[in-house]
């Protein structure tokens, strides 16, 4: 079992079956079975999760993920493993994120694994000199454990690193208090506003994943939630008006990123999202009072921080990347250098 290790987030049931914790499926799975997921498998009554390797490992931008209120401009260590709990027709990393436990080989994968361990993902932040560690690609939830393992070294190392989660947010209550204590920000991909659409794209329930994202902002964590607008599919203002007014039912203040589909894996026959689709729903956005909405996957000024309060460009952005950040920093909170407004994020 190299590449797995024990979890204690499960609970256990008769004949040796058990309930895996991590996600709102909460899979009751049987003995020698894995869970939705494929990733996470029950042997003799215990669960068994991944552990010990990655199958992509990336310094990526942290605009790259896309998050624009967390260090702008700063490098991320991004790694992923194998496993999703959701089954989206378009995702865009299919080929690491829907395989099965039956379908790793690991010794000859489609996506080439390396194994690795915490002292060594702390070396490669080390010697590229990088602050940050995202779990990214595959879905963090179904992999916790091991970003727990990664996150919980790095911080007994140097408190000073910081670590985030990309996530569809469909994480139960016990996997989120798991991780909390060494996860810094959580980027929260809303799919798509509507229960039936929801549940057809991603084969998830619409109202336990509102329940997770209520609890996940309840908590002292930076968030920026993430909507990818696929025409003709979740760009009905109807929906997406009820989405921003549930966003501000928690906070205008969490900026929110509608990016541009393109099409991918079993969602092929929708067209490349035009920006002008984005900048009607970003021009709605910002009028119901979200005080940050930016336009992702194309170049435009839609990327930049504009100040809430007197309207001028406090961060400038090209593709993926800050071209200018004049984000006024004191006592740890960052703020607008023409009228010292405050602006929500983590900038120092
Ligand atoms: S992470 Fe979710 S999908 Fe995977 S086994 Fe656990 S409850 Fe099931």
């Amino acid at each position: 079992m190299k590449y797995y290790k024990k979890s204690t987030l499960f609970l256990s049931k008769e004949n040796d079956n058990i309930i895996c914790l991590a996600c709102q499926r909460k899979c009751l799975i049987k003995n020698k079975a894995s869970g939705a997921c494929g990733v996470r498998i029950n042997i003799d009554g215990q669960l068994y999760v991944p552990w010990g390797y990655f199958s992509s490992l990336n310094i990526d931008p942290i605009e790259k993920k896309p998050l624009y209120h967390f260090l702008p401009g700063s490098k991320t260590l991004s790694f992923g493993m194998y496993g999703c709990n959701f089954f989206c027709l378009y995702c865009q990393n299919w080929q690491i994120s829907q395989i099965k436990n039956n379908e790793i080989n690991l010794s000859k994968n489609f996506y080439k694994y390396k194994d690795i361990t915490p002292v060594d993902f702390h070396k490669i932040m080390i010697e590229n000199d990088i602050m940050i560690a995202v779990s990214t690609y595959n879905e963090p939830t179904v992999t916790i454990e091991w970003a727990y393992d990664i996150f919980s070294n790095l911080k007994m190392k140097n408190i000073n690193f910081k670590t985030g989660f990309i996530s569809n947010g469909y994480l139960s209550k016990e996997a989120f208090d798991f991780i909390l204590p060494v996860l810094d920000f959580i980027k929260i991909d809303i799919k798509v506003f509507n229960y039936h659409k929801f549940n057809k794209l991603t084969g998830a329930n619409f109202d336990l994943f509102l329940d997770s994202v209520k609890y996940i902002t309840s908590k002292y964590i930076h968030v920026e939630f993430v909507n990818l607008i696929v025409e003709e599919f979740n760009d009905d203002e109807k929906d997406f008006n009820l989405m921003v007014d549930f966003i501000l039912s928690i906070s205008n203040e969490i900026p929110l990123h509608l990016t541009a589909f393109h099409p991918d894996y079993n969602m092929l026959d929708k067209k490349n999202t035009s920006p002008l689709v984005i900048e009607k729903l970003i021009d709605i956005a910002r009028k119901k009072g979200l005080k940050y909405v930016y336009g992702g996957n194309y170049i435009s000024s839609y990327s930049d921080t504009l100040c809430p309060s007197c309207g001028k460009v406090i961060i400038q952005r090209g593709y993926m990347s800050v071209i200018k950040n004049d984000v006024y920093i004191n006592n740890s909170k960052g703020f607008c250098p023409y009228c010292k407004y405050e602006v929500y994020g983590v900038w120092c």
